[in-house]
């Protein structure tokens, strides 16, 4: 979108450096200097925004905002002050008037802010969209309003009465719920508003905005201490709604987008860059909870430490990249060998720590035995490979920490070395 912009301003250059902010926002200005040329102006042309010096021969910027703010063509028009006087009292006057934003002629640069800030909500807007569960027991309202948000690029879908927008809520994804505060069911909105938020997970957080007619700022301050996000009073302002609106949706938008890269990142964090499978950060992080449920519920849980056997030997002879896709294939391998409710990781360089829960010593030792002959029977790159494996087993009458556990089955390791590699070693 382009902006067009009018000014009003005597002094030619002011004129021209505000002209030449708005044309670097890719934005169009006409320049006048007085009442009379602006009037001329405005009597055939649209504007977004206008700038006018506080002091205009014999009258006020202020005097004239007020005046074109009456004639309907230009009621929406957002008029800003330009002034050279810092006087406290004038700024609250400009402000409480038809004017939105006073700057001052030494800090002009605040104007090319503002300029950038407000083209990039409007760009912003234009490509706004988002659906909408709209409560209103006001038919003729519900109607007014909907046509509204449909014709802002919202999807609406509309209910009368809060159970029955309850009900939709469950079924479809919403990234705004509208909902007027009394309502003909036996609900009110805020009643809808606590029950949304207290469902818990992700679709409580939806934003919502409510609608009343009520003045009492008690029941406004409830409103927004239910759980409400925004608050618009009715008669509704169709302008101000739709900014609202557009406002709550890009906020949750902007959110859902943090919340992926969050999840992104801390996927990153837990996983093993070369394989894919869980680090040892994520295998510390775990393991007490595995340890923790086997011990509540006394079911048991296995420990197998994998060492491939001769590693250096691989990357010695093939190559540290060969070496690498070797680890590959043999991490897919302990994954694929995995249920849902185990627990793969690197440990580091060519050792891996595998968590079995529901398994006994012997379940283990058998499942260890399986890996171990699938790995010699891998071949990866044409390489014949084995790995050493010790076993350990939570006991349920002596209980241990998860060091514990580890040291028993990495001392198997060691003893599976030590008689001849490529074994599974139990810790008794
Ligand atoms: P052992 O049978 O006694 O376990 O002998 P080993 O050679 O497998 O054991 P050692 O611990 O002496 O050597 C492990 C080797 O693994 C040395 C190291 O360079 C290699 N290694 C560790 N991390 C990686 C990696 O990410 N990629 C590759 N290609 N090699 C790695
Ligand atoms: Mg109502
Ligand atoms: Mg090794
Ligand atoms: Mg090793």
């Amino acid at each position: 979108m382009s902006i067009r912009v009018l000014i009003v301003e005597p002094a030619r250059l002011y004129q021209r450096l505000i002209d030449s902010m708005v044309k670097d926002v890719g934005g169009t200005a006409d320049l006048a200097s007085n009442v009379t040329e602006a009037s001329e102006y405005l009597a055939i042309n649209d504007y977004d925004l206008l700038f006018v010096a506080a002091i205009l021969g014999d009258t006020t910027g202020i005097e004239l905002a007020e005046q074109i703010k009456q004639q309907t063509r230009h009621a929406n028009l957002i008029i800003n002050i330009i002034t050279s006087d810092i006087d406290k009292s004038t700024h609250e006057q400009a402000l409480a008037s038809a004017i939105t934003e006073v700057f001052h002629k030494g800090d002009l640069e605040e104007v090319s802010e503002f300029l950038t800030q407000y083209l990039k909500s409007n760009q912003n807007t234009a490509v706004e969209t988002g659906s909408i569960l709209y409560v209103e027991d006001d038919i003729a309202m519900a109607q007014y309003i909907s046509a509204v948000m449909r014709d802002a690029g919202f999807d609406v879908v509309h209910t009368t009465i809060a159970e029955d927008a309850f009900k939709l809520f469950g079924k479809q994804a919403f990234d705004l719920v509208v909902t007027d505060l009394f309502l003909a069911g036996r609900n009110s909105g805020t009643t809808l508003v606590r029950k949304i938020r207290n469902l818990g997970g992700e679709q409580a957080q939806v934003p919502i905005l409510v609608m009343s007619g009520t003045e009492d700022t008690a029941t406004r301050v409830a409103i927004l201490e239910s759980g409400a996000s925004d608050y618009v009073a009715k008669p509704v302002l169709v302008e101000e709604l739709i900014a609202r609106i557009r406002n709550l949706i890009r906020m949750k938008k902007l959110f859902e987008r943090v919340e992926i890269q969050r999840k992104a990142l801390q996927k990153m964090a837990m996983t093993d860059q070369l394989t894919g499978l869980y680090n040892r950060h994520s295998l510390s992080d775990m393991a007490p909870k595995y340890l923790s449920e086997a011990c509540r519920h006394g079911i048991p849980l296995s420990l197998v430490v994998v060492d491939v056997d001769h590693f250096k030997k691989v990357n010695d002879t093939f190559g540290h990249s060969t070496g690498d896709i070797v680890l590959v294939e043999v991490a897919a391998l302990l994954r694929d060998s995995c249920r849902n409710e185990d627990f793969a990781a690197r440990f580091g360089g060519e050792e891996f720590v595998l968590l079995f829960p529901h398994c006994t010593l012997e379940d283990a030792i058998n499942k260890a035995e399986q890996i171990r002959m699938d790995i010699e029977g891998l071949n990866p790159e044409d390489i014949h490979l084995t790995a050493s494996f010790g076993v350990s087993c939570l006991s349920l009458d002596k209980l241990c920490t998860f060091d514990e556990l580890f040291n028993d089955a990495d001392s198997s390791v060691y003893e599976a070395k030590e008689s001849g590699r490529n074994r599974v070693v139990a810790h008794h």
